[in-house]
């Protein structure tokens, strides 16, 4: 069976630029593209996960984000056919029906299907509980970064309760979590 890592965005892979719509305003985080050539080295199927509320609440558009997404491949030198799979989740927290907007579990689940993935294998990770929700949910093993929004000791707290490890950043989870498990 495969495994994978499902990366976060904002907060994650760059720094959170709040209703990021133009990609010169992409801030890289040091050790993103290194840690992430080693994961895929090391044969992970690599997929994105990111909400983007701004779509539904119209401050930006699909092709601003996926101008964003290519930026970001560009400036850490990553080939444009990087990701195994990206999921951007329109909707707003306030939609009424589940869609792919993390906590919910909807595209780890048919990604789980589509690749014939092993979730005790797999890793979600982000700067929010909602992305260790989302990876606890597909059974997953989940990790947080600090590189985005504050982690507050309630989260921490929870963190520990679940045995959640916080990692300073993408670089130190590659460092630290992904060959452990
Ligand atoms: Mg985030």
């Amino acid at each position: 069976m495969a495994r994978a890592v499902f990366f976060d965005r904002d907060g994650t892979l760059i720094k959170d630029v709040h209703y990021l719509k133009d990609a010169a305003d992409i801030k890289i985080i040091d050790g993103v593209a290194e840690a992430l050539n080693e994961i895929k080295k090391a044969g992970f199927l690599m997929f994105m996960h990111t909400n983007q509320s701004g779509i539904a609440r119209g401050y930006y558009d699909w092709g601003d984000v996926h101008s964003c997404n290519r930026r970001m491949l560009e400036l850490y030198n990553l080939s444009p056919d990087f990701w195994d799979g990206i999921c951007i989740a329109p909707e707003s927290p306030d939609a009424d029906e589940v869609g792919y907007r993390k906590p919910s579990q909807k595209y780890e689940l048919e990604m789980t299907k589509k690749y014939n993935l092993d979730p005790s294998l797999c890793w979600m990770v982000g700067d929010k509980w909602i992305d260790v929700e989302t990876g606890l949910k597909s059974k997953m093993n989940a990790a947080l970064v600090r590189s985005g929004k504050e982690i507050n000791s309630e989260i921490e707290n929870l963190a520990s309760i679940e045995k959640i490890p916080i990692c300073d950043d993408i670089l130190s989870f590659y460092n630290s979590c992904i060959l452990k498990i």
